[in-house]
């Protein structure tokens, strides 16, 4: 596995819709055991094949089940589920909205607030070719959404409309920052 460099915000790429994968061939394998890699090394909870600059639908995801408390109070990773979705939908979204903090390893040094569907439910194809389907709520819902987002060329910026809900992380102080905010610990 390889931690691949990610793409940043000012790169055209992220603007990208991705294309569809149409056969998991081994070389799809291999983006997601990177993609998992590089998320971790860079402390995330999700990633995106567009963000190692790959232009298609695939994600990967590694969050705590609830909220961004759990994030902070949860034994970490280790106890947290591991999704890689190929080609991911939401089949169903709930009409119940949720605020929180978002960040994105593409988007440095930026968090902000964002209206989510509560629970969701995805559809795609795991590693292996075959159909998944994933219910989700709070926190990992809210990930999911975000990555899906990618395969759009959506940010998590653009569904902001007011600046005050938008604020800078500066470096080094993100600890108070997340203390104050309730960030969750590894931005997406
Ligand atoms: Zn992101």
């Amino acid at each position: 596995m390889t931690v691949r460099p990610i793409v940043v915000y000012d790169d055209p790429l992220l603007r990208e819709k991705s294309r569809r994968v149409q056969r998991v061939r081994p070389a799809v394998r291999r983006l997601i055991d990177d993609m998992v890699e590089t998320m971790r090394a860079g402390n995330g909870i999700g990633l995106t094949a567009i963000q190692v600059g790959v232009p298609e639908r695939v994600i990967v995801v590694e969050a705590p089940e609830e909220n961004e408390k759990d994030a902070e109070e949860s034994e970490g990773r280790e106890s947290w589920q591991l999704y890689a979705v190929i080609n991911p939908k939401l089949a169903r979204k709930s009409r119940e909205m949720e605020d929180g903090i978002e960040g994105c390893l593409s988007v440095p040094g930026l968090v902000g607030e964002v209206t989510r569907h509560y629970a969701i439910t995805v559809e795609g194809l795991n590693g292996q070719g075959q159909d998944v389907r994933i219910r989700a709520k709070g926190l990992l819902a809210r990930v999911f959404q975000h990555e899906i987002d990618h395969c759009d060329g959506v940010l998590f910026i653009d569904h902001i409309d007011d600046p005050e809900k938008i604020w800078p992380v500066a470096e080094g102080e993100e600890e108070a920052a997340e203390a104050a905010q309730e960030i969750p610990k590894n931005p997406s």
